[in-house]
């Protein structure tokens, strides 16, 4: 049986709970040990797949096709694991579970309760993860903030787990706020103090705690902590903000995290090195050789969280070309105008993200052509190809109304349309193509240059495909299938002749890209970039920051459903 640890997060949400899993993941996997990362979500949504980007942030698909919490992205980057569908547990499956057994008779007539239905429910999930493999360690994360009437039976439930496997099975490490108060100059311990004793009341006693600080926590704080939390002096672990999410492995081992874990857990201690992750990763990042500005135009551009992976992805091919990505977020739907173009001045590549929905699809298509006739690298994800299509469609195959029939049904020309197999598909929630599959890819194409490979494999997740009867017209106007499924049946990328680097794909490479390794795709499209902008200016590099803090505008519009 693998040893447990349980992530919980106090005082407020957004402390970034499942960078700090990740983070302990990625030094525990340095010692040789085998870990795997779980998230306990508590909402009732089956998974977050039918969610608004704006509820949720980036929906994280997995190989084997389950819509997922975003966290797994970070613990697929930070590790060398694979999640899979037993990864992502929410009340929505548990309680789903419950009800269906229940309803087949399973319980002999017993009334069937929270405690202990669904707490076994969830205990059984998060045993689920490691059935059939043998694992070290498993990391378990618990979303929402301690406090939450919708937590409860999570906590409860590891409450009796750690009971069950004996405490030098399993460990709580938890998440707080040290809040710095600028009118008294100092650091707070009060909700930490608080945060500890709400976890208390339900009987859990942490036995790490990670505090989430602007400054420094000295070793006095540290030892008053320790004292008013009842853990020891050296389980109070500084996790102060940091300028790349990636350096938060190597400030948490600095204090010695791991020691405390392996001596609580009874893991013979070896040190395991994170050199490579800090030379590789860490130093590339802060102090990268260039600098580039990128546009990624999107409608959620609002919403940090609404294309995570793709700004990871674009940083991981920073890394890989020694250069900074100045991601510039353009909102789809303010592009339109011949003014609005002004927007991509000093922009040396632009990236059409993954979508659902008609709003901010004419901006996009006016970014692509903008892209396409001035010559500036371009990837297009998903929505992002579908995009390319039309618009290519529209404007160099004069098809006026071209279109997908997501968006209109009635256009003379269906460009993309729907997938045959998702022709009598009725329900929304997990129905869409999803997850791995393989593609060919066809030699002496960018994608070849990029992959090296003539078979691939990627993540998807889409209704709607390149309608095969325009393949020709298509091709004979420049437009490459440099991708199709190994059937033959399905367009998986395409990209433009006469252009330096115009790529889109239907796939979402950006779940596969790492900081040690970037995607090939994003690598390769990063290098463009860079060879642009030293052909427009050999001496411009790119400056300025990300455009955040825009008004956020609330919507009735789930992924993946309406428009
Ligand atoms: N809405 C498009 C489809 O369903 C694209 C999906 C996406 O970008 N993930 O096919």
């Amino acid at each position: 049986m693998p040893k447990h640890i349980f992530v919980t997060g106090g005082v407020v949400s957004s402390l970034g709970k499942g960078i700090a899993a990740a983070s302990i993941a990625r030094i525990l996997e340095a010692k040789g040990l085998k870990v795997a990362l779980q998230k306990l979500d508590p909402y009732l949504n089956v998974d977050p797949g039918t969610m608004n980007p704006f509820q949720h942030g980036e929906v994280y698909v997995t190989e084997d096709g389950a819509e997922t919490d975003l966290d797994l992205g970070h613990y697929e980057r930070f590790t060398h694991g694979t999640v899979t569908r037993e990864s992502n547990i929410t009340s929505g499956q548990i309680y789903y579970k419950v009800i269906t057994r229940e309803r087949r008779g399973d319980y002999l007539g017993g009334t069937v309760q929270v405690v202990p239905h669904i707490t076994n429910a969830i205990k059984e999930g998060i045993r689920e993860l490691y059935k059939n493999k043998r694992l070290d360690v498993v990391i378990t994360e618990i979303g929402g903030t301690v406090g939450d009437i919708e937590s409860l039976p999570f906590l409860e439930a590891v409450r009796q787990f750690r009971h069950e496997v004996g405490r030098e099975n399993c460990l709580f490490i938890h998440l707080t706020l040290v809040p710095y108060i600028k009118a008294a100059g100092e650091l707070k311990t009060k909700p930490t103090q608080h945060s500890v004793g709400t976890l208390r009341e339900i009987g859990i006693q942490p036995d790490i705690l990670m505090c989430r600080t602007e400054k420094k926590i000295d070793k006095a704080m540290k030892a008053k902590i320790a004292l008013f939390c009842n853990v020891e002096t050296e389980a109070v672990i500084e996790a102060r903000d940091v300028a790349s999410i990636y350096e938060v492995p190597l400030m948490i081992k600095e204090q010695e995290i791991d020691k405390v874990i392996c001596q609580k857990l009874k893991i013979e201690y070896k040190s395991g090195s994170l050199a490579a992750w800090k030379k590789n990763v860490v130093e590339k990042s802060l102090h990268p050789k260039h600098s580039v500005k990128i546009a990624v135009v999107g409608k959620y551009i609002e919403l940090q969280d609404a294309y995570k992976s793709i700004y990871e992805a674009l940083k991981h091919g920073g890394i890989a070309n020694d250069s900074e990505v100045v991601i510039k977020k353009i909102n789809s739907e303010k592009v339109g105008s011949a003014k609005s173009l002004e927007q991509f001045k000093g922009v040396s590549g632009i990236l059409v993200p993954g979508g659902f929905g008609m709003r901010g699809v004419e901006g996009k298509l006016q970014a692509i052509q903008y892209a396409r006739e001035k010559k500036v690298p371009f990837f297009g994800i998903c929505l992002g190809m579908q995009c390319a299509a039309i618009e290519f469609a529209r404007n160099a195959l004069d098809m006026k109304g071209a279109h997908s029939t997501e968006f209109n049904k009635k256009t003379p020309f269906p460009v993309i349309s729907l997938l045959e197999e998702q022709q009598n598909v009725k329900d929304m929630g997990g129905t869409m193509r999803l997850g791995a599959y393989p593609c060919l890819v066809k030699k002496d194409t960018l994608a070849y240059k990029a992959y090296k490979a003539e078979e691939i494999s990627e993540r998807h997740r889409h209704r709607y495909e390149f309608n095969n009867e325009y393949r020709e017209k298509f091709q004979k106007a420049g437009m490459k299938l440099s991708g199709l499924s190994p059937n033959g049946k399905l367009v998986e990328m395409i990209e433009l002749e006469g252009h330096p680097w115009f790529l889109a794909t239907q796939a979402h490479p950006e779940f596969k890209s790492k900081p040690d390794k970037a995607h090939p795709l994003f690598r390769e499209f990063v290098c463009h970039a860079l060879l642009y902008q030293e052909g427009q200016s050999p001496k411009s590099v790119a400056a300025g920051s990300s455009d955040k803090g825009k008004e956020i505008k609330p919507e009735q519009e789930k992924g993946g459903v309406s428009a």
